[in-house]
């Protein structure tokens, strides 16, 4: 047991009751969903039938698998992992089957990154980069715990913020290096025996890498061992590879093979196509819930169909029992058209989900006005929000009774919290 479980964070029950199956497959006391994925066998060779076939295959053993995670949850033990193909080979097919005719978010560019002569939204072919992966310790308490959380840190994105507090990373589609499924999965291995939490796929936006992704877990999932090679061209990346982490195969491990929390840290505009398939992978969600349901996603991010899609996903989550947390950044100047529609949707719709509110946006890319890139287009974002501002979103959760000061002000004094919320 690692000191994940010993914070005090999980005595609230909001956190504990909504993060449940991510502590214990944290703790190693479950196995991660790509373990049991591993367990069920697939009726086919996904390598020679049709996407058709493939989907309904996928259909058919979805109500297998989640009476199986339901019975492991309730400690029944994990069943061996079959030897041929099993529905973690299923979803990496699928997720590669995609890549042929890109339908990983809502843009729904049917390009085929596999030829690449032709560009989506995201401008990406086949190829996926990292910018970074490290030791993340700035994610909320029950993610980042005492060790931090795994992050890998991907290139590109599917939306246009204008405010993109990580512009080099999701703008440049050359930051970082180019990676494959191997190379993401040795990430993901040392990070789990240095200790961390979970693995953090995040970006930039994660769904436009899915096929890499789901490629890489479904290693980790059948005894993978890196090569001396593969760690070392994951270690090109490795922000923090200079400091000393003591690697502990033990930490790593649910009934000897590789275990780890799987988070899903997205903006959420993702298909159901991809929905269904990280349904099968993911152990704990982490959506950015941005924009209201006006003009203002179209105007900030270049985004349609936001708020439809967005909702529509959370709700799923909501709908599936899946574990999850919200992040919703306060914007200065868009506290009634986006803040207060964002956290009254939260508490009419998912009212028991922990919401982190966040304080710390600032402008940046087009909208610093320091900056060359500066458009004065976004003139109503180009500062931080005033204490005013924060506050009225802090007390319009407080109003909803949402379950948000635990994530939101875990790191600030417990005095300025109860001053603030007694407005
Ligand atoms: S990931 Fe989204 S933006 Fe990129 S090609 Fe696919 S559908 Fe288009």
């Amino acid at each position: 047991m690692s000191d994940l479980t010993k914070l005090r964070i999980w005595d609230d029950p909001a956190i504990h009751n909504a993060l449940s199956w991510y502590l214990d497959v944290a703790e190693n006391r479950r196995p991660a969903k790509f373990r049991i994925a591993a367990t069920v066998a697939a009726g086919l060779d996904p390598a020679s039938e049709s996407e058709d076939a493939l989907w309904a295959e996928l259909d058919r053993l979805t109500p297998l698998f989640l009476a199986r995670w339901q019975a492991i949850r309730a400690g029944v033990r994990l069943p061996p992992a079959v030897d041929g193909p099993s529905l973690l080979e299923l979803c990496r097919e699928l997720a590669y089957r995609m890549l042929g005719h890109c339908n990983f978010c809502p843009w729904n560019c049917r390009v085929d990154r596999v030829a690449g002569a032709k560009f989506g939204a995201c401008k990406l072919a086949s190829g996926s980069r990292v910018s970074s992966h490290f030791h993340h310790t700035g994610e909320e308490l029950f993610y980042r715990g005492t060790e931090g959380s795994g992050t890998i840190f991907f290139t590109s994105c599917n939306m246009r913020c204008a405010f993109c507090q990580n512009g080099d990373i999701s703008t440049d589609k050359d930051n970082g290096e180019e990676t494959d499924p191997r190379t993401l999965a040795a990430m993901a291995w040392t990070l789990r025996r240095e200790g961390c939490h979970n693995i953090n796929w995040v970006g930039g936006e994660v769904v436009i890498h899915l096929h890499a992704i789901v490629g890489a877990i479904a290693l980790l999932g059948r005894d993978f061992t890196p090569t001396r090679a593969e760690l070392a061209r994951a270690h090109r990346t490795k922000a923090d590879r200079f400091w000393q982490f003591h690697e502990t195969p033990g930490a790593a491990l649910f009934d000897g093979a590789f275990n780890a929390p799987m988070l899903w840290n997205s903006n959420f505009f993702m298909t159901l196509e991809s929905m269904k398939i990280l349904r099968i992978l993911t152990d704990v969600w982490l959506p950015d819930f941005k924009f209201g349901p006006g003009r203002c996603a179209m105007t900030l991010a270049k985004t349609p169909r936001y708020w439809e899609i967005v909702t529509r996903n959370i709700a799923l989550i909501e709908e599936w029992g899946e574990d999850y947390s919200i992040r919703h950044l306060v914007m200065p100047n868009h506290v009634e058209c986006c803040t207060y529609p964002v956290l009254d949707w939260i508490a009419e719709r998912v009212p028991a989900a922990p919401v982190n509110v966040m304080a710390q946006f600032h402008p940046d890319n087009f909208c610093d006005p320091a900056s060359a890139k500066y458009r004065d287009k976004y003139a109503d974002i180009a500062r931080r929000p005033t204490p005013l501002e924060l506050d009225h979103s802090w007390l319009r959760a407080r109003e909803l009774g949402l379950q948000f000061e635990t994530a939101t002000f875990e790191r600030r004094h417990a005095f300025n919290t109860r001053s603030m919320l007694q407005m």
